[in-house]
């Protein structure tokens, strides 16, 4: 018996986008601060320096596009109504300081779930690249990608996909278990944090 696999996101590309590039970001220690296993919208805070990044991106006319797993719905920790009321902050938070996002994607599920109805080794979950692949079907296709994450599975799912990838030192800085054991999870550049990642980009479109 198979499990109906559901996914919940969000797709609204703002007027007159590229259609050439897309960047792909992480959520948790790119976006926001990371908080091991986030659960709760009370503790989403924002890394200085995001809606800055984020609103050159936009003024670039570069489609943004926010990429995360969210094992927490699969622990049980927090349900899928909490995960949109903390992408409802941050779709807040941004807006206050001029900037949006044109997708968030998630995927709840992981093959260790506590919470049976999310226990699916699901292709969106990184360091698969289901999520990625979902968001450029929607958006035509862009050939220039690129996947700024903090974590070796963050690598993985960006290379599957062609993107060039780059590190953050913010949230797990690309330190964690896998990261340095499997070559393939070596990114292209590091930079300090979403703004460095936002200017490197802008300086290759050049
Ligand atoms: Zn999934």
């Amino acid at each position: 018996m198979s499990k109906e696999i559901i996914h919940e996101y969000i797709f609204s590309p703002a007027p007159g986008l590229r259609g050439d590039v897309v960047v792909f970001l992480d959520r948790d220690g790119v976006v926001n601060r990371e908080v091991h296993l986030l659960h709760s919208v009370e503790d989403f805070d924002m890394l200085p320096g995001v809606i800055g990044a984020i609103k050159k991106l936009n003024d670039a006319s570069i489609p943004v596009i926010v990429i995360s797993n969210q094992t927490v719905v699969s622990r049980g920790m927090c349900d899928e109504k909490e995960i949109g009321r903390i992408h409802h902050r941050m779709v807040r938070e941004l807006s206050l300081g001029g900037a949006k996002v044109d997708g968030i994607f998630y995927c709840p599920h992981s093959p260790q779930a506590d919470v049976e109805q999310y226990r699916i080794d699901c292709d969106w979950r990184k360091p698969k690249s289901g999520m990625l692949k979902k968001a450029l079907e929607l958006l035509g296709n862009p050939l220039r990608r690129f996947m700024v994450g903090d974590m070796a599975r963050d690598v993985l799912a960006g290379k599957d996909v062609g993107c060039v990838t780059i590190v953050v030192d913010t949230g797990h800085g690309g330190e964690d278990e896998v990261f340095g054991q499997d070559p393939n999870a070596k990114p292209d550049v590091r930079v300090a944090d979403l703004s460095g990642a936002v200017d490197w980009i802008l300086r290759q479109l050049l």
